[in-house]
């Protein structure tokens, strides 16, 4: 356990340098300094609670867009072994952070043999545990806000580092919701806990009307609050509604709140949304709740493909982070078929990922920039080991290549003879053509980037920190191609 009380937002107002911090900037290769100014104004967060050993991962303002897979079991798919699979199917595959969405089983064993067995950031939704554990005696109608108080407060002792709280479902939203008359009035799981149980008990939510409770909560663990966006369009037809916009209007004030206390605050966002509404989604996000991290779901730009939904969802993830998003919740194949197994976890991270990388490049990190053109390069010279080495997803592309061998080794079963990069090198080589551009044009941008990046390097005076190791558990990481991009 740390050995401060203070909340890493309080250290960074102080201007003292903690290990997440050091973590982080060395990560991301971002100046110490400029990761504290960001925690202290509630642009950057790094969710870890006090009691967790997790590696520390920066998301917000300047850094790498982040991934999250979510494992948890259902009523109908309980098994703990299963879902520690899919821990290690999503730590294999790259996520930056996982989310444990059980509701089926013992909650509370499953989230802490997921807790012991996960090294990096875990995040919970205790309005699940409140509403299921209640359900059982008396039905939601029964729960009280000292249920959800409480599993809030049961999630922080065991280490979760940041925990969804749908704060934004209020009585004002919800009116708003029955005036717009959508299609699919609440996807949100947690979203519909809140409202059934506001409209049987006709009460404002607690988690909205005594958020300050919530707040102390979070602070005695340092625990991140991920504002959930219970209200959030679960359709096309419904997306940018009133109902949202109201939510996130509150989530803003709630935001401002939190970060003033020293709380950690993201915010979470839509939902399905078609693809030109995209980015004024995030630029109001970051307008209302001033430049908070945003963590969006998807979005999914259209309804029509159930089996490919993480294809559509990365299509709108790429989007939402090329605008700003910075924290890309993954979505996978079977979403609004099924619950996840391994193998769909592993593609939806990786889907993800590819999202998140894609927008990484347009947002200008030069490290993205790098593994692109480096791969380009592997490709030029037809390296085949060398491009598998560097592949997003080495397993799969190894996979591919060992079932289709071609002819000749150098090329591929595509094009074979008439593989195009061989012959017009061969050509080029033929005609002494030189080519002054082929080592520099595809340096320009990652050169201007790399001055950018430089320009702004930790201070060799900076004080130094103890490091903390990270916590014990399943310990697999990215591959090591992505390792070696990251800052
Ligand atoms: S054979 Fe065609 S597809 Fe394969 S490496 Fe050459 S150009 Fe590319």
């Amino acid at each position: 356990m740390k050995q401060t009380n203070l909340l890493q937002i309080a250290e960074a107002r102080k201007g003292n340098l903690t290990e997440e911090v050091r973590a982080v900037a060395a990560q991301e290769g971002v100046s110490p300094e400029a990761i504290m100014r960001s925690l202290a104004d509630g642009t950057v967060v790094i969710p870890r609670n006090r009691r967790s050993s997790t590696r520390p991962c920066g998301i917000g303002k300047g850094l790498r867009t982040k991934v999250n897979a979510n494992i948890g079991t259902s009523m109908d798919v309980s098994d703990l072994a299963l879902e520690l699979s899919k821990l290690d199917a999503a730590l294999g595959a790259g996520a930056d952070t996982v989310m444990d969405l059980s509701t089926g089983g013992d909650l509370t064993g499953i989230r802490r043999g997921i807790r012991k067995a996960c090294s990096i950031p875990l995040g919970t939704v205790p309005i699940y545990q409140a509403a299921i554990d209640r359900a059982k005696s008396g039905g939601i109608k029964a729960m009280t806000a000292d249920d959800m108080f409480r599993a809030i407060k049961a999630h922080g002792e065991d280490g979760v580092d940041f925990i969804t709280v749908h704060c934004g479902v209020t009585l004002s939203s919800l009116e708003r919701l029955k005036k717009e008359g959508r299609v699919l009035d609440v996807v949100s799981r947690g979203g519909a806990f809140l409202v059934t149980w506001m409209i049987v008990n006709e009460r404002e939510n607690p988690l909205y009307s005594d958020f300050g409770r919530l707040v102390e909560i979070a602070a005695r663990y340092d625990m991140a609050l991920s504002l959930g966006d219970g209200m959030r369009p679960g359709c096309i037809a419904d997306a940018n509604d009133r109902a949202q916009f109201q939510e996130l209007i509150t989530l803003g004030e709630l935001q401002t709140h939190a970060v003033r206390e020293g709380v950690q605050v993201m915010i979470e966002g839509p939902g399905h949304v078609p693809i030109d509404r995209i980015e004024e989604n995030v630029k109001l996000e970051k307008e209302i709740c001033h430049g908070a991290p945003f963590y969006v779901l998807g979005p999914l730009v259209t309804d029509v493909a159930p089996g490919y939904d993480h294809i559509t969802s990365a299509i709108g993830g790429a989007i939402a982070a090329r605008a700003g998003a910075d924290f890309l919740c993954y979505v996978t194949a079977t979403e609004h078929l099924g619950l996840p197994g391994p193998e769909d976890v592993r593609e939806g991270v990786i889907t993800t990922r590819i999202a998140a990388h894609a927008a990484d490049i347009a947002k200008g990190f030069a490290s993205a920039s790098r593994w692109d053109l480096d791969m380009s390069r592997k490709r030029k010279e037809r390296d085949w080991e060398g491009m598998l080495k560097l592949a997003l997803d080495p397993r799969k592309a190894q996979k591919m290549r060992a079932s289709a061998t071609p002819r000749v080794s150098d090329v591929c079963t595509m094009c074979g003879d008439y593989c195009s990069i061989k012959m017009v090198e061969e050509y080029f080589k033929k005609s002494q053509i030189p080519n002054p551009k082929s080592q520099s044009r595809g340096l320009r941008r990652s050169t201007v980037l790399d001055r950018r990046s430089q320009a702004n390097p930790p201070p060799a005076s900076f004080p130094s920190a103890t490091l903390r190791t990270s916590g014990a558990g399943r310990s697999k990481t990215r591959p090591s191609a992505a390792s070696k991009y990251r800052a």
